[in-house]
């Protein structure tokens, strides 16, 4: 078996729950948003600012993987009916993304994640890929990391081949020297193991595996990493 050289990292859900980050980073935005336009702002239900956001995409596909972009527009449309003015619109989409981008940084690591990482940057290179618009370099771990590919700078989401593909330019690594840690059974693990990456799988949740007949090696915490390292690939 080749040796491991590079390993990627999913983000979300793989080194904090995103989830109540986003909950918390969207009541928190709505609060600034009203305070900052003065009056109430109809947000509808959750179907419907997800209906936006699909209407958002079908206008422009390029929102399907800009998530900050996609934000930007869904901040536009819901202050349209409050303010005319385009410049000052436009003043307040940006100001009110960079409020919420702040917000969804506010992130709680996995126990042991960033001991592991920081363990492991000094044996291996090391990157990230994600669909997200998480930065690693605003939570003090970006040091950690030899390179960060997003969905913007490929323009695309794994599953898609372009992030794996992106990584291995970037390093010079072959994907038989590549592991690939992440969450999604699909995004992360079915789309670097059809390229001849090795995976492993951040099961959190414990869910079964049902995408084939072969599941992957998992863990469902960080504590377990370094030992399924070694005993899957003798390092
Ligand atoms: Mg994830």
């Amino acid at each position: 078996m080749p040796k491991i050289e590079l390993i990627t990292f999913d983000l979300d859900d793989t080194f904090w729950d995103i989830k109540t980050v986003i909950i918390a980073a969207e009541k928190n935005y709505r609060q600034w948003l009203e305070s900052k336009v003065g009056q109430p702002i109809k947000w509808g239900t959750f179907e419907e600012f997800m209906r936006i956001r699909q209407t958002l995409i079908k206008e422009n596909s390029a929102l399907e993987y800009d998530l900050g972009l996609l934000r930007k527009e869904t901040i536009r449309h819901h202050l349209n009916p409050h303010i005319t003015n385009q410049n000052e619109l436009n003043l307040l989409v940006d100001e009110a993304y960079e409020f919420f981008l702040g917000e969804r940084h506010k992130v709680v690591f996995y126990e042991e994640v960033v001991e592991v990482l920081e363990d492991l940057s000094s044996q291996f290179m090391l990157g990230v890929l994600t669909n997200g618009n998480a930065d690693v370099n605003k939570l003090g771990i970006g040091n950690l990391f030899d390179f960060s590919i997003a969905s913007t700078d490929v323009m695309s989401n794994k599953p898609d081949p372009a992030h794996f593909i992106r990584a291995k330019e970037i390093s010079g690594i072959d994907f038989q020297s590549t592991l690939h840690i992440g969450d999604d059974a699909v995004n992360d693990i079915k789309g670097a193991r059809d390229l001849g990456i090795n995976t492993m799988w951040f099961n959190s949740q414990n869910l079964p595996w049902d995408i084939d007949d072969n599941p992957p090696i998992e863990f469902n915490h960080w504590s377990e990493f370094k030992n399924l390292l070694s005993l899957h690939h003798g390092q």
